[in-house]
C-alpha cells in the first residue's frame, strides 16, 4: 500500500492566544483533488502554510509523500530541519497565493525559470524549454518576453501556476487563486486548473467557486473555528450536508 500524498495529524496553531488549528486531521490521496472551503478566518490559509512549513505547527505533524515535513524522526523525538533541507522539501511543494506574487522586473519566461536555475542550480538551455512548454500549457508562450504588468490578472496568474509547476512538484496548494482576479478573468484560471486536475495532479484548493468545486473536487472540506467540520464527496457536502454551520455557511455564499 502505498502512502498518501499528503497526511495531517493533529495540527494545532496558535498566535498568541488565538487557536487558529484545533486539532487538524486530513489526508489527501495521489492524484486527489481536495478542495477547502469555509468562513473567513476558519484557518484555512494557516493550513496550508502549514503543509509547507512556512508556518509551524504547535502539535501534530504533516507527511507529504511519506516525509515528515519541517522535522527529523529519531526514536520518539522530533527534531527541527535545517533551513536547507526545509527548502529542499518545499520544492516539491508548489504554492499558488491570490496575489500571483511574480517577478516584476524578470520576463514572464524568466518568471517560470527563476527557481530551476537559481534555486537548483539547473541549466539555463535545459530550463527555458521546459519553461516554455509549462508556458504552452497555461496559453501564454505567446507573452514569454513580456513583463508581468503588461498581463491581465488571470494571465499572471496563468504565469503563477507555471512557476509553480517548473520545480515539477508532488503536489500544489492553491489558496484563493482566482479572488483578486475581475470575474471576467475567473474561468480562464479555472480551466487551467481543471486541466491540471484531469492530467492527475494532486492539488490543494481554498476557493469561494463552488462550481469548481462540484465539477472538479473529488473531496470536499468543511472548515470552521480551526476545524474540520465535514468532509465529503461534492454531492454530500454540498448537496446534503450534515452539519449546520456547513448549510449556513453554503446557504450564505450562494
Ligand atoms: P482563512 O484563510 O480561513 O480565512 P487564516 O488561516 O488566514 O483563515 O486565519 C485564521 C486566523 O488566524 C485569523 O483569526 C487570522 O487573523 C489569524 N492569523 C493568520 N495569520 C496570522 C499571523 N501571521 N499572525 C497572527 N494571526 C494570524
Ligand atoms: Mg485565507
Amino acid at each position: 500500500m502505498t502512502a498518501p500524498m499528503v497526511e495531517i495529524v493533529g495540527v494545532h496553531k496558535s498566535y498568541g492566544t488565538n487557536r487558529v488549528l484545533n486539532g487538524v486531521d486530513l489526508t489527501v490521496a495521489r492524484g486527489e483533488v481536495q478542495v477547502l472551503i469555509g468562513p473567513s478566518g476558519a484557518g484555512k490559509s494557516t493550513l496550508l502554510r502549514v503543509i509547507n512549513h512556512l508556518e509551524k505547527a504547535e502539535r501534530g505533524v504533516v507527511r507529504v509523500d511519506g516525509e515528515l515535513i519541517g522535522y527529523l524522526r529519531t526514536g520518539d523525538r522530533l527534531r527541527e530541519l535545517r533551513e536547507r533541507h526545509v527548502l529542499r522539501q518545499r520544492t516539491g511543494i508548489g504554492f499558488v497565493f491570490q496575489d500571483f506574487n511574480l517577478f516584476a522586473n524578470l520576463t514572464v519566461l524568466e518568471n517560470v525559470a527563476e527557481a530551476p536555475i537559481s534555486g537548483q542550480g539547473r541549466p539555463r538551455d535545459e530550463v527555458y524549454p521546459m519553461a516554455m512548454r509549462l508556458l504552452e500549457r497555461v496559453g501564454l508562450a505567446h507573452k514569454a518576453g513580456e513583463h508581468p504588468r503588461r498581463l491581465s490578472g488571470g494571465q499572471q496568474q496563468r504565469v503563477a501556476i507555471a512557476r509553480a509547476l517548473a520545480l515539477e512538484p508532488k503536489l500544489l496548494l492553491f489558496d484563493e487563486p482566482t479572488s483578486a482576479l475581475d470575474p471576467e478573468l475567473v474561468g480562464e484560471v479555472l480551466e487551467v486548473m481543471r486541466s491540471l486536475a484531469l492530467a492527475g495532479t494532486t492539488m490543494v484548493v481554498v476557493t469561494h467557486e463552488m462550481t469548481f468545486a462540484r465539477d472538479v473536487a473529488d473531496t470536499v472540506v468543511f472548515m470552521a473555528d480551526g476545524r474540520v467540520v465535514e468532509r465529503g464527496t461534492p454531492a454530500e457536502v454540498l448537496e446534503r450536508p450534515r452539519h449546520d454551520r456547513t448549510k449556513a455557511f453554503l446557504t450564505k455564499i450562494r
